[in-house]
């Protein structure tokens, strides 16, 4: 899921939004305001449930950002960059740059989101106590400790022994500490989370048959995104695995057809297209230097009677914009930074002179000779 807008910076990692967070939120304060209160704490006018809704929704927001901030800095303080946190309909999620290092790394990553959750829960608990106490009762004491129970079931979920869920990570770190293998227990983490996903999905159609109405919708959508993050994972691990100890140098497409600066669109699609069976060309300078990366689709996307008139490097990915690798780059590593890269495509440049391109393309076709050589 992507960032929709951009809330700004904490501790240096780039918080954005996703869209979907507005129709929670909504939910969430509909749900409160027009359900739980009312019926908890019956005849107040309905502005003050609206606003005793908003306020719960704000601060339930606020402590979604704290458990998603809880991985991101210690993520940072074990050598992991975070690129981004964006919250959205279930949660939030961090994006690291990269994996922990070790298993205990692993671990502390994961598990200190459940925990500052499972903090706020007490927190909120022991507010609630207290304004019992001093005798403040009804609405107020009401929106604590429904933090207190919303901050609970997030620990509680996230704490469920699936990938990509908290604890499918805490799986796996205890799993590899065990065995020293982390890719099998990032592939066991990941098929627990398959399970977990489906499970959800049934008891979701389950709920709906007896006609728990939307509830039973919910429990489907989350565990269709739990089950396909899994499989995402899943592919992931098994991907890196294979490219193990294996360079750039021997993935790529080598010596691929540079075009020269100057070209227009229009000679590129009579003279290169349909004559090279390449997807990508980079452009060159006249000193046979790389300055952009030229992809079919940049040019399907130029309207028809701009071709004449437009030149390749224009039309094309400019290079401070491309993601230069070196031939002798470990490819394991290269992947994480391919994925982050503009369709996937990546220059391969040796001092000067340009080596090769790796697409999607070289990446299957290496996968698929790597599982013939393992028979
Ligand atoms: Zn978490």
């Amino acid at each position: 899921m992507s960032e929709t807008f951009r809330l700004g910076r904490l501790f240096g990692v780039r918080i954005g939004v996703n869209w979907s967070v507005v129709v929670i939120l909504v939910l969430v304060v509909v749900g409160l305001a027009a359900g739980r209160f009312p019926v908890l704490y019956p005849d107040l006018p309905t502005g003050v449930y609206l606003a005793a809704g908003l306020v719960a929704g704000g601060v339930f927001l606020g402590s979604l950002l704290a458990h998603e901030l809880a991985h991101a800095v210690v993520a940072g303080r074990n050598g992991v960059e975070v690129e981004a946190i964006t919250l959205w309909m279930f949660g939030g999620v961090a994006k690291l740059k990269g994996e922990p290092a070790s298993p205990r790394a692993d671990l502390w990553v994961a598990a200190v989101g459940p925990l500052v959750s499972v903090v706020l829960a007490l927190l909120f608990t022991g507010v609630a106590v207290i304004l019992n106490q001093a005798g403040v009762s009804g609405l107020v004491t009401g929106v604590v400790e429904w933090l207190a129970l919303i901050n609970g079931l997030l620990a509680a979920f996230n704490l469920v022994p699936a990938a990509p869920l908290d604890g499918g990570r805490i799986l796996r770190a205890v799993w590899w500490a065990a065995t020293g293998d982390r890719v099998r227990a990032a592939v066991r983490a990941a098929q627990a989370g398959r399970v977990f996903g489906w499970a959800l999905i049934a008891g979701g159609i389950g709920l709906t048959a007896i006609g728990a109405g939307l509830g039973g919708v919910w429990f489907v959508l989350i565990g269709w995104f739990i089950t396909m993050a899994a499989h995402g994972e899943e592919d992931y691990v098994r991907m890196q695995s294979s490219l193990a100890g294996v360079r750039v140098g021997e993935v790529m497409t080598a010596n691929p057809v540079t075009v020269p600066a100057g070209t227009t669109v229009a000679e590129f699609v009579s003279d290169y297209v349909f004559t090279h069976p390449f997807s990508t060309f980079p452009i060159v300078d006249a000193a046979e230097r790389p300055i952009g990366l030229l992809a079919l689709r940049d040019v399907k996307r130029l309207p028809l009677g701009q071709r004449e008139v437009t030149r390749v490097e224009d039309a094309a990915v400019p290079l401070p914009w491309v993601l230069v690798l070196a031939p002798q780059e470990p490819m394991d590593a290269a992947i994480e930074r391919l994925n982050l890269a503009q369709s996937g495509r990546a220059l391969v440049v040796d001092g000067d002179r340009i080596a090769g391109i790796v697409s999607p393309v070289d990446i299957v076709r290496r996968l698929e000779a790597a599982e013939i050589a393992r028979g």
